[in-house]
């Protein structure tokens, strides 16, 4: 299962941590179909502004390179984007219960 993303409604375990992003920051990775949990992921470790996003990676190729580590998500030949693990249950990607 691919990672739910917007516009799909939020999973409800991952709504906390989104809350905290600014308004800015959600529209723009919204925009962008960033999944939920990605989002979450970067609230968690406290990027909640435009100028936090600015700052976490110095050059988009280390931003490609270095986000799917570091955010827990990766991309199949597809391009899809999934969790890292094959969870019988993952709220991020809403299998299971
Ligand atoms: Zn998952």
């Amino acid at each position: 299962m691919a990672l739910v993303l917007p516009p799909a409604e939020i999973p409800a375990g991952l709504a906390d941590d989104v809350g905290k992003l600014h308004q800015s920051v959600r529209t723009l990775l919204t925009h962008k179909s960033i999944p939920w949990q990605v989002m979450a992921k970067l609230a968690q470790d406290g990027y909640v502004t435009m100028e936090d996003l600015a700052d976490r990676w110095d050059t988009a190729e280390t931003a490609r390179t270095a986000a799917p580590a570091e955010l827990e998500f990766t991309r199949n030949a597809t391009g899809e984007i999934h969790c890292h693990e094959n969870l019988p249950v993952c709220q991020a990607c809403q299998v299971g219960s």
